[in-house]
C-alpha cells in the first residue's frame, strides 16, 4: 500500500500521509507525496488540495536516523516537495492534528492555509537536536507569524498549542469535530482562481514590523545567552530568522540549506542526537522479556520526609498517585509538610502551577507517624538517613508491616542494596530507587537492581520512573553506583589540583566552561558539605593508607562551613544569597595543605583542569562497563546528563570520551598514572578499546 492516499471529496484531493507511527517524513513516504501531490495538481477535475496525516498526527518531521546519510539528501528532498506544494496552481490546505513538529511543521507552512484541530501541538524542535529547520522553516514562519514569534518558537524549540498558533496567525482556522471535512469546506470558501493560492513565500505583511526595528536579533541574541550558553544551534537560528528579512526569499532558503548541513555534521549535533536516542535505549532491560508483568503503583508511601522523601512524595502527588508520608516524630513530619506546602506555593506564586494543582496535591499527601496508618501502598520508598542499622530497621519493619506484594525501595546513595534487602524476607522486591536532589525537580531515577530483585520489580520500578516524569536508567549495585561512584573519580582530582596549585574558583570555573552548570566546588556548597564528611568519617578506618588523601574537605567542615547552609564552606555566600564568593581564608588553607603536604604549587591551565577531571570520570565509567554495572555506555550518559548537568550537547562522559579518541583518553590516563599513581590506573577496557582503535559506541 502507497504510504500516501489519494481520495476525492467533492470537487478536493484529499491527500493523506499513512506511515505508522508518526508519518516521518523518509524517503519512501516522499516519493509517494511528490507523485501524489502531481497527480492531484494534473488532473483537471480537482481544484483544491487537501494535505492530512492518518493514525496520530499530521507528521513528527523528517526521520532523524536518515540525518547525515545520503538518503536524507536523495531526491525528493523535504525542500524540493515543499516548493512544489507553495508553486502548486490550485491552492493548498493542511489538514493538522496531533502533532505538526519540525518537517512535519514545515510541510504545513508550504501548503497556502492550515485548518487545525483543537489542542493540536505546532513546533519546531530542531534546536534540540543541535541543528535547525532545514526544510524553510527559519524562512516561512517569520513570514506568517512576524520575526519576533518565530524567534521565539525556532530558538526555544518549544511547541505552541493550536489556539495559540490562531492568535499568532499560523492557524487559519480551528477545527472541531472532522477534520478533513473542515478543510474541504474551508477550501469550499475560498475565492476562485489565483486569489486563493497566497504562497507563503510571497507573503511579506508581517515582515515589515521586524525590518524596522533595528535592535530585535542584538536583543534577543542578549537575552537567549544564558539560555543557549555553548550551544551553536540556537544562534544559528538567529541568524537564519535574520536572514528572512531580506526581499531575496530564495537566498534565505540557500541560507538556512547551508546552515543545516554544516550543523547536520556538526559534533554537537551528533552529540544530542545520541543523547536523544540513549535516553529512550535506556528503558530497555537487557535479558528482561518484553511481556514482564508490571506491577500498578496505585498507591505509594515514603519512609521519612527530610530533603529527598519530601520531594519523593511530591513526585506522586504531581503525578496523581496518593502517598503517605511516615515520620518517626510528629514534630519532624509537620516540618517536612510545611516544606512541602511552601515548595508548592513558590510555584504557584511564581506562576507555574495553578492554585488547584497545589490544592489537589496537597490533598494526595498524608502525613502518619505509625506503620500502622500506612495503609497498604503498592510501593515504598525509604528516604531517610544514611545509617545502614537503621535502614535494616526499617525496612524489617516495612516487611511486617506491608502486603506481600508491596515492593520495598530505598533511595540511599551508597548503602548495599542487597544487605537492606537482607532484611526482608522479600528480597525479591527491593530495589534501589536513587533520586537526585531536589527530588521533584531532577529528572534521573537511577534505579538500583539487587542479586535477588525480581524482573517484576524491575519493570514496575522502571515504568513508575515514566509515570513519575524521570528517565529511569537501571543500574548494579557497587559503591556510589554508577553516578556517585563516577563523581568520587572526579571530586577526588579535582582536591588534588588544590593542593597542586590550582583555586576552586579557578576549577569551577573551567568545568563551567566546559559547559556544567557549575563546578564540583560549588555543586559541593550547594549539596551540602556535612554529607561527605559524615560518609569520609564512617569510612576512615578502611581507608587504604597508600592511596592519596586530600584533607581540605575535612578541614573546610572541621571549621562548621557544610556550604549555602552555612552561609561558608568552599566559597563565602551573603545571607540569602546563592552567588559563591572566593574566601581568602580557604585560599590560605590550602596553599597551607600544599606546603604541609610538599607540593610545589604551579600554575594550571584550564585544559588541564577539564582533562583531569573529566579523564578518571570516564575511566571510572569504563570499570562500571566492565563489571556490568550500567548495560550500556548510553546508559551512564543518559545517568550524567540528568543526574549531574553534564553538558548535553557534549553527549555524556562516554560519547564525548569518543569524540576526543580513546587513544587520547587512554594516553593521557596513562601519564598521569606514571605520575599520580594508582587513582589515575587506566581502566583495562580503556585499554583495550583503545588499542583496537575502537571507541564506547562501538561496544
Ligand atoms: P534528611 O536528613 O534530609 O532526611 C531524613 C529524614 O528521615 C529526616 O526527616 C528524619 O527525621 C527522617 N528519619 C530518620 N530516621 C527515621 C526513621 N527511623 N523513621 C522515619 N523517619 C526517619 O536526609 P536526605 O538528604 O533526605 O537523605 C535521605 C536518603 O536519601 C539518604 O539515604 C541519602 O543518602 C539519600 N540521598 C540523599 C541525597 C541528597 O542530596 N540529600 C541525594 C540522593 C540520595
Amino acid at each position: 500500500m502507497s504510504m500516501v492516499t489519494t481520495t476525492r471529496i467533492s470537487n478536493c484531493a484529499v491527500l493523506t500521509l499513512d506511515h505508522a507511527p508518526v508519518n516521518g517524513l523518509g524517503l519512501a513516504l516522499r516519493i509517494a507525496l511528490t507523485e501524489a501531490f502531481e497527480a492531484a495538481c494534473a488532473d483537471a477535475e480537482i481544484s483544491a488540495i487537501v494535505l492530512t496525516g492518518a493514525g496520530r498526527m499530521f507528521s513528527a518531521g523528517a526521520d532523524i536516523t536518515e540525518f547525515g546519510t545520503p538518503k536524507s539528501m536523495t531526491a525528493p528532498s523535504l525542500p524540493d516537495i515543499i516548493n512544489i506544494i507553495e508553486r502548486a496552481e490550485k491552492p493548498v490546505v493542511a489538514a493538522v492534528h496531533g502533532n505538526a513538529l519540525g518537517g512535519g511543521l514545515e510541510l504545513a507552512l508550504g501548503c497556502a492555509y492550515r485548518v487545525v484541530a483543537k489542542g493540536t501541538n505546532l513546533g519546531l524542535p530542531e534546536v534540540s537536536l543541535g541543528i535547525i529547520p532545514g526544510a524553510g522553516g527559519t524562512q516561512r514562519l517569520p513570514r506568517v507569524i512576524g520575526a519576533a514569534p518565530a524567534l521565539d518558537m525556532i530558538v526555544t524549540g518549544k511547541p505552541i498549542k493550536a489556539e495559540k498558533g490562531l492568535a499568532l496567525g499560523l492557524v487559519d482556522e480551528l477545527a472541531e469535530g472532522d477534520l478533513v471535512a473542515a478543510a474541504v469546506e474551508f477550501c469550499g470558501r475560498l475565492p476562485a482562481g489565483e486569489a486563493a493560492l497566497r504562497p507563503t513565500r510571497a507573503r511579506g505583511d508581517k515582515m515589515s514590523e521586524a525590518r524596522g526595528n533595528e535592535s530585535l536579533f542584538a536583543d534577543y541574541r542578549k537575552s537567549m545567552a544564558r539560555r543557549a550558553r555553548g550551544l551553536e544551534a540556537p544562534y544559528a537560528a538567529v541568524e537564519c530568522v535574520e536572514a528572512s528579512l531580506g526581499e531575496d526569499f530564495d537566498a534565505g532558503l540557500s541560507f538556512e540549506r547551508e546552515t543545516f548541513k554544516k550543523l547536520v555534521v556538526s559534533t554537537q549535533s551528533e552529540a544530542l542526537r545520541h543523547a536523544f536516542f540513549v535516553e529512550r535505549a535506556s528503558t530497555k532491560i537487557d535479558g528482561l522479556a518484553k511481556d514482564t508483568a508490571k506491577q500498578d503503583i496505585r498507591r505509594a508511601a515514603v519512609i521519612g520526609c527530610g530533603t529527598m522523601g519530601g520531594g519523593i512524595a511530591m513526585n506522586f502527588a504531581n503525578a496523581g498517585i496518593p502517598v503517605t508520608v511516615l515520620e518517626a516524630e510528629d514534630s519532624a513530619l509537620q516540618k517536612g509538610l510545611d516544606i512541602i506546602r511552601g515548595n508548592y506555593a513558590a510555584s504557584v506564586a511564581k506562576g507555574r502551577i495553578a492554585q488547584d494543582k497545589m490544592d489537589g496535591c496537597m490533598a494526595l499527601i498524608q502525613g502518619v507517624t505509625d506503620y500502622a496508618e500506612l495503609g497498604e501502598p503498592d510501593m515504598v520508598i525509604e528516604a531517610i538517613f544514611e545509617k545502614m542499622a537503621v535502614k535494616k530497621e526499617v525496612f524489617a519493619k516495612l516487611d511486617a508491616v506491608c502486603p506481600p506484594d508491596t515492593i520495598l525501595a530505598t533511595n540511599t546513595s551508597t548503602l548495599d542494596v542487597n544487605e537492606i534487602a537482607a532484611a526482608t524476607s522479600r528480597p525479591e522486591k527491593v530495589i534501589g530507587t536513587h533520586f537526585f536532589s531536589p527530588a521533584n525537580i531532577m529528572r534521573l531515577q537511577e534505579n538500583v537492581r539487587g542479586a535477588k530483585t525480581s524482573d517484576e520489580t524491575i519493570a514496575s520500578t522502571m515504568a513508575l520512573a515514566k509515570k513519575l516524569g524521570k528517565v529511569g536508567v537501571l543500574v548494579g549495585v557497587c559503591d556510589g553506583f554508577v553516578g556517585n561512584r563516577m563523581l568520587y573519580a572526579y571530586s577526588r582530582q579535582a582536591n588534588f589540583l588544590l593542593e597542586e596549585g590550582a583555586l576552586p574558583q579557578q576549577i569551577d570555573k573551567a568545568i563551567f566552561d566546559f559547559g556544567f552548570p557549575m563546578g564540583p566546588f560549588a555543586m559541593g556548597d550547594l549539596a551540602g558539605l556535612d554529607v561527605g564528611w559524615l560518609v569520609r568519617q564512617a569510612r576512615a578506618a578502611t581507608r587504604p593508607s597508600n592511596l592519596r588523601y586530600s584533607p581540605i574537605a575535612d578541614r573546610i567542615c572541621e571549621m562548621g562551613r557544610y556550604g549555602q547552609k552555612t552561609s561558608a564552606g568552599w566559597y563565602n555566600y551573603e545571607k540569602g544569597s546563592r552567588v559563591p564568593i572566593p574566601d581568602a581564608e580557604i585560599e590560605k588553607l590550602i596553599i597551607g595543605v600544599s606546603d604541609e603536604l610538599g607540593y610545589q604549587r604551579r600554575s594550571i591551565d584550564e585544559a588541564e583542569i577539564v582533562q583531569r577531571c573529566m579523564y578518571p570520570l570516564i575511566n571510572e565509567g569504563a570499570k562500571i562497563l566492565s563489571e556490568g554495572i550500567a548495560q550500556r555506555p548510553g546508559d551512564i550518559d543518559t545517568v550524567w546528563i540528568y543526574g549531574y548537568g553534564f553538558p548535553r550537547q557534549r553527549g555524556g562522559p562516554m560519547f564525548y570520551a569518543d569524540t576526543v579518541g580513546l587513544k587520547e583518553v587512554y594516553d593521557v590516563m596513562s601519564a598521569l598514572y606514571d605520575q599520580h599513581g594508582e587513582w589515575l590506573k587506566p581502566a583495562p577496557l580503556l585499554a583495550e578499546l583503545a588499542a583496537a582503535g575502537k571507541g564506547f559506541g562501538d561496544m
